[in-house]
């Protein structure tokens, strides 16, 4: 009883989108790529469910805030492993607030919980798979009606990395639960119908910088690009037929230089030619792009550093604006902005 047709596709965008659609390329890219999502997960549930999460992260619930996603439910629909791992708790008789429920422990460090289950079909220590149905949807423990509470728990040495990935919500972490660890949003990393617009209210009114569809999971991590002459890093070159968006810095200043995209799947032909000098002094580019577009702009290879994002083609261009709006690169051809969009991060 697996669901694994196309666990992620929701919400998943970015290198999880280029990977459907270009599997080996992509796939290679995803591996070495420097702003890879830090927690790829799948779906609570079958993707033929359709639900809302009906409370997020930091919802005020008494006088404590949830640090969970609540997601309505018929009773026994299947719950599903999110990603593999090994079942660290069951808990089968319907006790304390959670009711039934039963962790999963992933090879990331980081532990889903799922409660207020019906029914648990997961054993102690059993090693599972993303989609496994390791119990049913309930409402047991404290709850009052069917619905699914799931958390995300991470040890104290994985915070920092979510903080990049997701920055800190102002209400800060959750309180460590031993032997859980710390609360983190969810929101950001699992798939679940229908949860944008309720989990952004809640964001908002908690102060939580969550993460556009475009930018999600969008830590920006910089890499040196090599010096002139050598070949290009294998995370660079594994870019070849992805597209996506790029930010050119400076490495001693940090400056941003420059901030550029493929929509076309030509990520990796777009960003090089920027360290392709001699291209500019034989006038190669000239006529052949429109203006605002000239990507005749070369810099000293050895001088810069480069994050790249893979998006899906439809993203790129997207991504691409909300990037210059939000970094001001120095050599982008920045018009007036007529919306100031605000920039969640
Ligand atoms: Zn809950």
């Amino acid at each position: 009883m697996r669901d694994r047709a196309f666990p992620w596709l929701t919400i998943a965008g970015g290198a999880l989108t280029a990977i459907v659609l270009r599997p080996s390329a992509a796939r290679a890219a995803a591996r070495h790529h420097p702003s890879r999502p830090l927690f790829d997960l799948g779906r609570p549930t079958p993707s033929t469910v359709r639900t809302i999460v009906s409370s997020g992260w930091s919802r005020p619930r008494g006088d404590r805030l949830h640090r969970a996603l609540d997601i309505p439910l018929p009773l026994g629909t299947p719950v599903l492993a999110l990603d593999r791992g090994v079942v660290a708790r069951v808990q089968r008789v319907d006790a304390g607030d959670a009711g039934r429920w039963l962790a999963v422990r992933h090879p990331s460090g980081l532990t889903s919980r799922y409660l207020h289950l019906s029914r648990t079909l997961a054993d102690l220590e059993q090693p599972v798979e993303r989609g496994d149905v390791i119990g049913f949807s309930g409402s047991t423990g404290n709850s009052a009606a069917p619905h699914l509470h799931l958390d995300l728990r991470v040890p104290a040495a994985l915070l920092p990395s979510v903080e990049r990935a997701v920055s800190k919500p102002r209400t800060g972490w959750g309180p460590a639960m031993s032997p859980w660890g710390h609360s983190i949003p969810g929101e950001p990393w699992v798939p679940v119908d229908g949860y944008r617009p309720i989990v952004e209210r809640d964001a908002r009114v908690a102060g939580i910088p969550l993460h556009g569809p475009g930018l999600r999971n969008g830590a920006l991590v910089y890499h040196p690009v090599g010096e002139r002459g050598e070949p290009y890093p294998d995370w660079l070159r594994a870019l070849r037929g992805s597209s996506g968006v790029y930010i050119i810095r400076d490495r001693a200043t940090r400056e941003i230089i420059y901030v550029g995209e493929s929509s076309t799947g030509r990520l990796y032909a777009t960003l090089t030619r920027h360290f392709q000098g001699w291209r500019r002094w034989k006038g190669f580019w000239r006529g052949q792009y429109a203006e605002g577009h000239d990507p005749g702009l070369t810099y000293p290879r050895g001088a810069c550093e480069v994050a790249v994002r893979v998006t899906s083609p439809a993203d790129a261009l997207n991504d691409e604006a909300r990037l210059i709006r939000r970094l001001r690169p120095r050599d982008n051809v920045i018009g007036q902005p007529t919306d100031e969009e605000a920039i969640p991060f």
